[in-house]
């Protein structure tokens, strides 16, 4: 099977099946207006290279800081369909995280100094040599990261988890990009909170791997990333592997783990004589793995600031990742269909299941009759009830209760419940499901945090051969 064309977009795949590509599903992705960042830069320009909106309708965006001398740094800027915005910002004398909220109160969240010990990357015997031959640069390999975070984390830095973990994911995305390294890219699959207090410790890394990777049937992930607080380390990882653990008081640590997930040790010589290394450019330019503070990965092939930024017999980790893709994109089968991340935090998430295009009737429905309604109707505006399986911290089940509807675009103020298939007018069609939690329709429900996922699925009242499996990751607290 054609790995691109089994991990296309959600979005995309919604367009091919419903057989308009050319719809208009949602308005061109705008950049974060810089005057909300632009003193936290200290002069450095912001060359936003990169803007996306991913399908929960967050907007991600990053790029380089430039001073007088060039590339001085970096930024990822991810903005909540809310309009709050979260920006990571990496400099020589700041990095930080400065948070704008919905009414435009600013706080700058200054980086804890972590180290990265001389050997904080736990060695583990290489599997399959020979994944080479599986790298296809024409096609896509997305790895999709399952993140988890601990509360206690969550309160030390009071950050949005939804845009952490973007973040966090867009500066590997980052790192790639600006190292040429093509048609790699991190996903987020889903986000599990949990009451547990997991350090950044080498049993901190073990636990979370455990948890995380038993939740792979369910998520369908390839990669495991903890973020905690306390521990010795800003962050602990396998060599190579999938998982790592990482300190929520730094602002880009986990491009510097997800590095030693891929194979990669320190500066050369700290792997052996060989080219698996991060690499020191000098005057302050550092790539992720030798020194961490530019987002890049070292490499032959790329001239920074008048630099070549690696070596090909010791400092080529674009090498590296292009070997390794293959095993860190295949630890799941890619899922074919729409991801929707809800933390309770939001008010609400949205998910575009299909495009806005006349007549098109499309509704959600559950898989079980036990989570929700299994067909389609004729409905009106009202709001469906979804009884839903998850686990506290200790693994114990409950049945959580949450809100679901639909919305038609052009059709305002109309939300039905999830699966009616009615549209306002005959110009109007389309859907976007929309998920939500609320403490009063779970009044039985014990304090804590409760993960899982569950899977629901769009359907085209009109087109019986048409489905989106819609695969939903939940993190509530009570
Ligand atoms: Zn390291």
């Amino acid at each position: 099977m054609n790995r691109a064309y089994s991990r296309l977009l959600p979005l995309t795949l919604a367009m091919l099946l419903i057989g308009n590509a050319h719809a208009d599903v949602s308005s061109p992705s705008q950049a974060t207006p810089s005057g909300t960042y632009r003193t936290a830069l200290g002069g450095l320009q912001f060359t936003g290279s990169h803007l996306e909106t991913t399908s929960n309708g967050y907007t991600v965006e990053s790029g380089n800081l430039m001073g007088k001398d060039g590339v001085a740094g970096g930024m990822v800027v991810v903005r909540s369909p809310d309009g709050a915005v979260t920006a990571f910002i990496e400099r020589e004398d700041g990095r930080g995280i400065l948070q704008v909220d919905t009414e435009g109160k600013r706080t700058f969240s200054q980086d804890v100094d972590q180290v990265f010990p001389r050997n904080h990357e736990i060695d583990q015997p290489v599997q399959n040599s020979n994944s080479v031959d599986a790298y296809a640069p024409d096609n896509m390999n997305y790895i999709d990261a399952l993140v988890g975070f601990t509360a206690k984390a969550l309160a030390a830095r009071e950050v949005d988890p939804m845009a952490f973990a973007l973040g966090q994911m867009e500066w590997v995305n980052l790192s790639l990009r600006n190292s040429k390294v093509a048609n790699i890219e991190l996903r987020l699959a889903g986000i599990r909170i949990t009451d547990e207090d997991i350090p950044v410790t080498t049993a901190g890394l073990a636990n979370w791997q455990r948890q995380l990777n038993a939740q792979r049937p369910h998520y369908r992930h390839d990669i495991n990333v903890g973020f905690s607080v306390g521990g010795d380390a800003g962050g602990w990882a396998y060599r190579p592997g999938n998982s790592s653990v990482n300190s929520i008081h730094g602002t880009s640590p986990f491009k510097h783990e997800m590095g030693h997930n891929v194979g990669g040790g320190h500066c050369y010589p700290n792997a052996g004589d060989n080219y698996k290394h991060g690499y020191n450019g000098g005057g302050g330019f550092t790539t992720n793995l030798c020194g961490n503070s530019r987002p890049y990965y070292s490499t032959p092939d790329v001239t920074v600031n008048g630099s070549v930024i690696g070596n090909a017999k010791t400092a080529n980790m674009a090498r590296l990742w292009r070997e390794q893709a293959h095993r860190l994109s295949s630890y799941s089968p890619a899922f074919e269909g729409a991801r929707l991340i809800y933390v309770s935090s939001q008010d609400q998430a949205r998910l575009t299941v299909a495009p806005a295009q006349a007549r098109l009737r499309v509704g959600v429905v559950a898989r079980s009759s036990d989570v929700g309604p299994t067909s389609l109707t004729y409905g009106g505006a009202g709001i469906t009830t979804l009884t839903v399986k998850l686990t506290d911290s200790r693994g114990v089940e409950r049945p959580v209760k949450l809100r679901a509807q639909r919305q038609v675009p052009g059709c305002p103020g109309q939300a039905t419940t999830m699966n009616s298939y009615v549209v306002c007018h005959p110009v109007n069609g389309g859907a976007q499901f929309m998920l939500s939690y609320e403490k009063s329709d779970n009044p039985e429900l014990p304090s804590g945090w409760y993960n899982g996922t569950v899977e629901l699925e769009a359907r085209n009242i009109d087109d019986k051969n048409w489905s989106l499996p819609i695969l939903v990751s939940l993190a509530v607290r009570s």
